[in-house]
């Protein structure tokens, strides 16, 4: 199946097999058209398969709690469309605040999120030791919870999508990079691989932290950067939480949750430099380990089993790239997700076939077309983790 046929032609082309690529496939088979997605490796090898499944409404701007709220509405009903489980784990998500600037901002979020209906509660630190037994909490100013946030399955969703694609006859290849973009004039006209060119008038770009050189293969600039980010998994310990929920120590980005006999703990490194290097930094762990044990002291005594990294797909405002490219016609973003990319996927993916269909978004992508740059209307999002 990887290495399907290449058709001559096709309506539209997706550029990258992750998430985003599989969730758009599949929603615009729904609205009755039969996309080619191409993805240089497997499906789901890029950053989805290094993420940690973290899926939550807990954000600053109004538009991702809708689209949040949007993908956990899709995966509900995910078994009955899509005829995958996508492996939704209700473990909750509480965010600590422990600067005054921090807490305000958390507090502005969450009436923001109350406003839009998220069923999220604010703590105090008493109150945020209760759901995390051991946890530090003398120093935190607000925390928020909101217990449907929690985990789901990489790529039990992603390959869900691919599946459902391919039984719309979709055509879905693998190990099959784009190489080249073809222009006339300033229209796209269809892509290059090493199987052969494929004509198209609508090439979306879902590809990553990849998505600025496939930008480049149709001469724009694509304002995303990769840049590593560890995860790491310890063993059982005494004095481990029980059933810990995603815990986010926002003033540093450190975070903890249960995953099977131990934690997974993880921490963005400020210094790391825009890079597409995967390899595990162990010489970022004692940063790790002193933000970690400042929060949870117990976890001085915890073994680090294993541990990876990924990649995150930076933009500059830390919000997503969506819609179609200026400067080139037929030519679409759906890319830069900044590191929330896996639980904005379905709702983007849905909202994206909407307009490139003509259809309606059930949520409003403007705020993320590609040109808020250089019209001054990019709206930062302040709860990235
Ligand atoms: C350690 C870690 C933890 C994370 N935790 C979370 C989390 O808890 N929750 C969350 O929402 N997000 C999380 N993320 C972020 C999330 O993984 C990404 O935002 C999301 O997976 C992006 O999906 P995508 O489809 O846009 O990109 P990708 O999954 O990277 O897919 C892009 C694909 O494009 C392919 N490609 C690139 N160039 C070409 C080409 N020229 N031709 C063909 N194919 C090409 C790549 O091979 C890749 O498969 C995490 C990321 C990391 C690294």
């Amino acid at each position: 199946m990887g290495t399907a046929e290449l058709p001559a032609t096709a309506e539209v082309v997706i550029v990258g097999g992750g998430v985003m690529g599989c969730a758009l496939a599949f929603h615009l088979t729904q609205r009755g058209v039969r996309p080619l997605l191409l993805e240089r490796d497997r499906l789901g090898a890029g950053s989805t398969g290094r993420c940690a499944g973290g899926i939550r409404q807990q954000f600053s701007t109004v538009v991702n709690i809708r689209l949040a709220r949007r993908s956990f509405e899709l995966l509900a009903r995910f078994p009955e469309e899509v005829g995958a489980d996508p492996a939704y784990r209700p473990i909750g998500y509480l965010l600590l605040a422990t600067t005054p600037d921090r807490a305000a901002q958390l507090e502005a979020a969450i009436a923001r999120q109350r406003a839009e209906g998220v069923a999220v509660e604010r703590l105090d630190g008493p109150a945020a030791a209760e759901r995390v037994p051991g946890l530090r909490t003398d120093d935190v100013l607000c925390a928020s919870w909101c217990p449907t946030d929690g985990l789901a399955g990489p790529s039990e969703v992603t390959l869900g999508y691919a599946g459902a694609a391919r039984r719309r006859r979709a055509v879905l290849a693998e190990d099959t990079a784009v190489t080249g973009i073809r222009l006339r004039g300033d229209a796209v006209t269809g892509v290059v691989t090493p199987r052969g060119a494929v004509a198209s008038g609508c090439v979306v770009i879902c590809a990553g932290p990849q998505a600025r050189a496939v930008g480049g293969l149709a001469g724009v600039t694509v304002p995303v950067d990769p840049v590593r980010r560890q995860a790491f998994v310890t063993g059982p310990f005494p004095g481990q939480p029980p059933r810990a929920p995603m815990t986010v120590d926002l003033d540093t980005s450190f975070y903890l949750h249960q995953e099977g006999p131990g934690l997974m703990i993880g921490m963005g490194n400020p210094e790391e430099p825009v890079g597409e290097d995967c390899s595990v930094d162990w010489g970022f762990l004692p940063e790790l380990v002193a933000a970690a044990t400042l929060r949870l002291p117990a976890l001085a005594d915890a073994e680090i089993r294993r541990g990876w990294a990924g990649l995150y797909e930076m933009t500059p405002d830390r919000q997503p790239l969506v819609g179609p490219v200026p400067e080139r016609r037929g030519l679409w973003l759906a890319c830069g997700f900044s590191g929330h990319g896996f639980m904005l996927g379905p709702s983007v993916g849905e909202g994206l076939a909407a307009w490139l269909t003509g259809g309606r978004p059930p949520v409003d992508l403007a705020a993320f077309t590609p040109e808020r740059f250089d019209v001054g209307r990019a709206a930062p999002e302040t709860l990235v983790i």
